[in-house]
């Protein structure tokens, strides 16, 4: 189901996990900085944003749709990580992705 990423569990586990990290002022996964906006505006660059250690674009191509819910595969990160990121690798389809580089 490549809908996953929009369906009510992954919003639930986003939210858990973010609430988890925020606690204790998770670093980001990427960069290393603990100077991640867990409140704020979303798609700003120094705004959370969940990564997946496996992308959702791989865990796709891998049959695993799953690991897209599996809480050991997110990690905490900024947006802008997230997205310079996903720019690496390749031609990748999101919807929530509004800026240009
Ligand atoms: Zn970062």
């Amino acid at each position: 189901m490549a809908d996953l990423i929009h369906s009510r569990e992954y919003r639930q586990l986003r939210e858990t996990l973010k609430a988890q990290w925020r606690g204790r002022n998770a670093p980001c996964a990427l960069c290393g900085q603990a100077d991640i906006q867990y409140d704020g505006v979303k798609n700003e660059p120094d705004s959370f944003e969940l990564d997946h250690k496996i992308s959702r674009k791989r865990c796709l191509a891998m049959g695993k749709p799953q690991l897209i819910l599996d809480p050991g595969n997110c990690q905490p990160s900024h947006v802008r990580c997230n997205r310079s990121k996903q720019h690496g690798d390749g031609p990748v389809k999101i919807g929530e992705t509004t800026e240009e580089w």
